[in-house]
């Protein structure tokens, strides 16, 4: 990858290798004009809901801004809206930004902090006559809004003076007006053609209380007027968000040049960047569906492997380096598209390559026994745990005349190509001895073994085999369940739960190679043949996260 662009001062290139966008060309302007010395950016979600993959996305970029540039970046709850927050939400965001291997200082920061700040700018707009109190009921404010071909209709209200603003927006502050009774808007433009900048609302009244402030407020700050009073008390300097925010800058800029020309924040001001959301073929990104999937039990919950939070991903085996590298290769930009779900399961698939130690794992199991070996012999056979890296070891596998192998590897008549076990034919076990197979009896399959083709010993090359299987002794096999997913969704851009993939998980009973049976919760292996699979962090269990290579072929293609 080219990252000329990309070199820092001095040509020192930045930390990770990486092609230049749009963002980074803002970043590295502002750097070079001295406009900010050092970055800082924000990843604002609300605590409503687990972390998906989009989320991801947002985060890998935040914080890789700021690694990239040696700036920093915020993790900021947005919790402006008291009645769907809550503390589990938060605990499990803190565990899945950490879970990514980012850090954001000396602790999260909440939108509710500046409620306090928040409402002084609030009251400082009041007084210089940039907001007011209107007394519409919601469905008057609607029809004075107007259409997008037609202007606004100006409230009864909007010349109230400044005073009776004051006294009106105090009372409400204080409980004295019931719920909807009244609004503070912005005083902007009732005919923009920007329907955002028609006197938007910015504080509601709302008797509810919040996770983390009780009771102290029955008035509370809409998004659109928190987030960037939010970015300019902690004075960050690109304020990075998706496309659907676009409409809304206008009153993001607006709003903050008019609080930092009273003084009420400093400048320079945060700047707003809009990027394409992560839209992926075979799931759904949003939290609205992803809590419909959890609430009608179609999944076991919101970290079932088959889910597309980070909660999930971390079941199923993903890993945060993977989404690393899937973020900097879909990169950003500004127009909506959908990437595969592939190109999140080739990141996955890479990255476990270079660390998943090999194991043996027969998933669908069929009994071998050798004839010719040594009753009750047993031996053990070393194996490299990867190809690549010897670094990472050798490990002894048993052997013995009893072995599990995989059912699709016999057939009694071969058909044609097939190379493996079926009468008269030989094959070499993996890393052990050259087997001819002699048939199947009661359901078992027998051999007999050549004791000079033991693999790494002199003359073991002579056997010539086209057949290599796994296998694993069925007196050391450690038995587990292991749970084979599938898409969740059968179709790649689905709507909703109608779109469900019936068959998108599998279990079976398979039998592993022993040292499996020491696996920690959360260790990710190759089982060979059959992909990378990971010791479940929550039971005994293996959950496949990817198989070897992409091999899915919608069942409903053509
Ligand atoms: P959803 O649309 O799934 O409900 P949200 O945007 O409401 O998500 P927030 O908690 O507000 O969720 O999001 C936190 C941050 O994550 C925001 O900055 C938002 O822009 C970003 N984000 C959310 N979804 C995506 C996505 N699909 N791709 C990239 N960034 C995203
Ligand atoms: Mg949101």
């Amino acid at each position: 990858m080219s990252n000329s662009a990309n070199s820092g001062p001095g040509g020192k290139k930045p930390q990770a290798a990486s092609t230049s966008n749009f963002i980074r060309q803002i970043v590295e302007a502002d750097l070079a004009t001295g406009r900010h010395a050092k970055i800082l950016t924000r990843f604002p979600p609300e605590p409503n809901g687990y972390l998906h993959f989009g989320h991801a996305k947002s985060i890998c970029l935040n914080f890789g801004l700021a690694a990239q540039y040696r700036g920093a970046c915020n993790l900021r709850f947005d919790d402006t809206n008291p009645e769907k927050e809550e503390q589990a939400y938060v605990d499990s965001i803190i565990d899945s930004v950490r879970w990514l291997g980012y850090e954001y200082g000396a602790a999260p920061r909440y939108a509710s902090d500046y409620f306090d700040f928040m409402y002084r700018a609030a009251e400082h707009l009041i007084e210089h006559g940039h907001a007011y109190v209107d007394s519409q009921s919601a469905e008057q404010m609607r029809a004075n809004r107007g259409t997008l071909t037609e202007p606004g209709h100006a409230s009864p209200h909007r010349d109230r003076s400044p005073a009776e603003n004051l006294t009106l927006f105090r009372e409400m502050r204080d409980g004295r007006h019931a719920d909807g009774a009244h609004v503070l808007r912005a005083r902007i433009d009732m005919a923009s053609p920007n329907i955002n900048l028609r006197d938007p609302a910015i504080y509601r009244i709302r008797r509810a209380t919040h996770h983390r402030t009780g009771d102290k407020w029955c008035i509370y700050p809409m998004y659109t007027f928190a987030h960037p009073i939010e970015d300019a008390v902690e004075r960050v300097t690109h304020s990075i968000c998706t496309l659907e925010f676009e409409d809304q800058r206008p009153f993001y800029d607006w709003l903050l040049a008019r609080l930092a020309d009273g003084g009420v924040i400093e400048r320079p001001v945060p700047q707003q960047i809009e990027f394409a959301r992560l839209n992926l073929t075979y799931v759904v990104l949003s939290k609205r569906k992803l809590i419909q999937l959890v609430e009608e039990a179609h999944v076991e919950g919101w970290d079932d492997p088959r889910m597309p939070t980070l909660a999930g991903a971390r079941r199923r085996g993903y890993t945060a380096e993977g989404f690393r590298r899937f973020a900097e290769r879909v990169g950003v930009s500004k127009a909506n598209s959908v990437i595969e779900f592939a190109i999140l399961e080739d990141a996955m698939r890479e990255h476990l390559n270079e660390v998943a130690p090999r194991r043996m794992g027969v998933l669908d199991p069929l009994k071998l026994v050798i004839d010719n070996y040594p009753q009750g012999g047993e031996e053990l056979l070393e194996q490299p745990n990867h190809p690549q890296k010897p670094e990472l070891g050798r490990r002894p596998v048993p052997f013995s005349g009893e072995l599990w192998i995989e059912r699709e590897d016999y057939q009694e008549i071969p058909e044609k190509g097939f190379f493996r076990l079926y009468p008269g034919n030989s094959v070499r076990l993996r890393f052990g001895y050259v087997i001819e197979c002699t048939g199947m009896r009661d359901g078992v399959v027998h051999c007999n073994y050549h004791p000079d083709s033991r693999s790494g010993t002199p003359g073991a090359d002579a056997y010539k085999v086209k057949g290599n299987l796994h296998w694993v002794s069925a007196r050391h096999a450690h038995a587990a369940e292991v749970r084979l997913y599938d898409r969740l969704f059968r179709v790649a851009n689905p709507d909703g739960v109608a779109d469900l993939n019936p068959d998108s998980r599998r279990i079976v009973r398979a039998q592993l190679e022993p040292a499996l049976g020491e696996a920690l919760p959360g260790e990710t292996f190759q089982f060979e043949r059959h992909g990378y699979f990971v010791r479940d962090p929550k039971d005994a269990g293996f959950n496949r996260t990817v198989s070897m290579r992409d091999s899915w072929t919608p069942r409903n293609a053509g």
